[in-house]
C-alpha cells in the first residue's frame, strides 16, 4: 500500500466503502470536493453526492480511510522511535496527568489535558486557531475558534461521529491558518489521505491531538439509553452530554420539567456499543491513534479525573512540556503495571487485536474489509486469525443488529440493556461465568 491512491469518483466511493458498511463519516470526502457536491447532513447521515454538482473529478475516493490507510508507512515517514513495540505504536513517552485549572478537569472528559493543550497553543502563539467539537442542541458541532472561552465550553468526549473534515478542509483552503485540532484515528487518517492531495495545507496542522477511540455511536443509541431510565428523548428530554458529573461521568437528559436523569458510563456504553456502533468502528484497528503527535485517553479500570498522554512524536513532546512548564497542566510517569493495565490492554493492542482479527475473518469469508499495512510481527502478536471470544462477540452482535430483532429489542429496554451487557462484555458478564473460571483455576 502505497500513498499514490486511485483515482475514483463518487459512484465507485459508493459502490466500495459507503455500500458496504465501511464508511467512517469523517467528512474527508466532503471536504476535498472543489465543488461542494458531497454532504454529510448530520453526525447519523451517510455521505450524499449532488449529482448535478459533481464533475467526476475522483478525490473522494483516494481521500477516504474508510478503505484503510497505511499507518505504518505513515507512522515510519513522521520518524516513528525504532526500538518502539510494533503493537504499541510510536511511543516517545507515556504518562498520566491533568489541566491545572479546576474547572476545566471537574468538566472534561478526563484530566482536561486536551482542553489545556488548545488553550495553550493559542496563548503561545503556536497557532492562530484551534478546531474544537461543541454539544449545541444535542448536535455535536465542528467550530474554528480563537477564544479560550470557547475551547473551554467545548470539554468533553462527543460520542458520535462527527465529520470533522468536511468543516476543516474547506475552511484551511478558503483562508489558510495555523491550526491545533483533536481527532479521532477516523478523522486522522481522513486528514492524511485528503492532505495526500492537498499537500500544502499539511504545514497548517501544528499539532494533532488524537484520541483513544473504543467506538462512536449513532445518536439514536441516546433514545435508546434514555428508554431504560423513562427518558422520551429527543421528544420529551434534552442531551446534555455522554460524560457529565464526577469521573467517569454518565450520559444525562433533562426533562421538560427540569429534572435531571443520568445513566451512568459503563452501563450507557453497554446499550450503545454492541447495538448502534458504525460497522466500520468494529473493523479499526487503530483505537490507539497512532497518526497523532499526543494521544489522549482515559485511565479506565478504578481510575481518576486524569488523562493518558502518549507523545507520538517528538513535537507532541515538547508542545507538552512546554505546556507543563507553562504551568497550565502537570504529568507524571505511568508504572509499567499502569501502562499494560490502561494503555496496553485498555485500548492499544485490544483494539489493534480486534480490529485485526475481524477484518481476517471478513477477508476469509470474501467480505468487504477495510486494508492496513501493519507490519507481520503484528499481524502474528494479534494472534490472527483465531476464533476467540472477540469474533464470536462480533457475530454475536452483527446478528442482534438485524433491524427486525433490534427493533423488536428497543420495546423491552430491560432486555435491550441486559443483552447488550452481556454482548459487550462477553464472554465475563455471563451469569456463571466467573464461578467456572475459579473452579477451572482452583
Ligand atoms: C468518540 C470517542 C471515543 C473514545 N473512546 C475512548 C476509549 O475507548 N478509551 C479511552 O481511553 N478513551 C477514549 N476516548 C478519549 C476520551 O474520552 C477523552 O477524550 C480523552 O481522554 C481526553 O480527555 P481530556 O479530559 O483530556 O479531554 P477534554 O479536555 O475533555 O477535551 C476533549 C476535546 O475533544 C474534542 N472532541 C470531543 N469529541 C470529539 C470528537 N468526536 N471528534 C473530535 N474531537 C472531539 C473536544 O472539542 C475537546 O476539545 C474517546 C473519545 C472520543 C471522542
Amino acid at each position: 500500500m502505497t500513498e499514490a491512491f486511485e483515482r475514483g469518483d463518487f459512484t465507485q466511493l459508493h459502490a466500495t466503502v459507503i455500500a458496504p458498511g465501511l464508511c467512517t463519516r469523517c467528512g474527508a470526502c466532503a471536504g476535498i470536493c472543489p465543488h461542494g457536491a458531497i454532504t454529510i447532513a448530520s453526525c447519523d447521515s451517510l455521505p450524499v453526492v449532488d449529482a448535478s454538482l459533481c464533475t467526476h473529478c475522483g478525490r473522494c475516493l483516494p481521500s477516504c480511510p474508510g478503505q484503510g490507510y497505511p499507518v505504518t508507512a505513515w507512522t515510519a515517514a513522521r520518524g516513528a522511535p525504532a526500538d518502539a513495540d510494533p503493537t504499541w505504536g510510536p511511543v516517545h513517552g507515556i504518562w498520566r496527568g491533568y489541566a491545572c485549572d479546576a474547572e476545566i478537569r471537574a468538566a472534561a472528559a478526563s484530566g482536561g489535558i486536551a482542553t489545556a493543550l488548545l488553550c495553550y497553543c493559542l496563548a503561545a502563539g503556536l497557532v492562530d486557531e484551534v478546531v474544537v467539537v461543541t454539544l449545541e442542541a444535542g448536535q455535536p458541532v465542528v467550530r474554528f475558534t480563537d477564544d479560550p472561552a470557547v475551547v473551554t465550553a467545548a470539554v468533553g468526549s462527543k460520542y458520535a461521529p462527527v465529520p470533522l473534515l468536511q468543516t476543516v478542509l474547506p475552511a484551511l483552503r478558503e483562508r489558510p491558518r495555523r491550526i491545533a485540532l483533536t481527532a479521532t484515528p477516523c478523522q486522522l487518517a481522513g486528514w492524511y489521505r485528503a492532505t495526500t492531495l492537498l499537500p500544502r495545507l499539511r504545514e497548517y496542522l501544528v499539532l494533532a491531538i488524537g484520541l483513544f477511540c473504543g467506538h462512536v455511536q449513532t445518536t439514536d443509541s441516546l433514545t435508546a439509553i434514555g428508554s431504560t431510565i423513562n427518558v422520551r428523548y429527543p421528544d420529551a428530554a434534552t442531551f446534555v452530554g455522554w460524560r457529565c458529573g464526577p469521573y467517569p461521568g454518565c450520559a444525562r437528559f433533562v426533562t421538560p420539567e427540569g429534572e435531571v436523569r443520568e445513566k451512568p458510563l459503563y452501563p450507557w456504553l453497554d446499550i450503545a456499543v454492541p447495538f448502534f456502533t458504525p460497522q466500520r468502528c468494529f473493523l479499526c484497528p487503530d483505537g490507539g491513534n497512532w497518526l497523532s503527535d499526543l494521544t489522549l485517553g482515559d485511565i479506565h479500570a478504578g481510575g481518576t479525573d486524569e488523562t493518558v498522554v502518549i507523545a507520538r512524536t517528538a513535537h507532541g513532546q515538547q508542545v507538552l512540556a512546554a505546556a507543563r512548564d507553562a504551568g497550565v497542566l502537570t504529568y507524571t510517569a505511568m508504572t509499567d503495571a499502569e501502562k499494560r493495565a490502561t494503555v496496553v490492554t485498555g485500548i492499544t493492542r485490544s483494539k489493534l487485536r480486534a480490529g485485526l482479527e475481524r477484518i481476517a475473518w471478513h477477508q476469509r469469508k470474501g467480505l468487504p474489509a477495510p486494508e492496513f499495512d501493519y507490519a507481520p510481527a503484528v499481524m502474528c502478536r494479534a494472534k490472527i486469525p483465531g476464533q476467540t471470544p472477540g469474533l464470536l462477540k462480533y457475530l454475536l452482535a452483527m446478528w442482534w443488529r438485524h433491524p427486525g430483532r433490534l427493533a423488536w429489542l428497543r420495546r423491552h429496554p430491560r432486555l435491550l440493556e441486559w443483552l447488550g451487557r452481556q454482548l459487550y462484555r462477553f464472554p465475563t458478564a455471563l451469569p456463571g461465568y466467573r464461578l467456572l473460571r475459579r473452579l477451572r483455576r482452583g
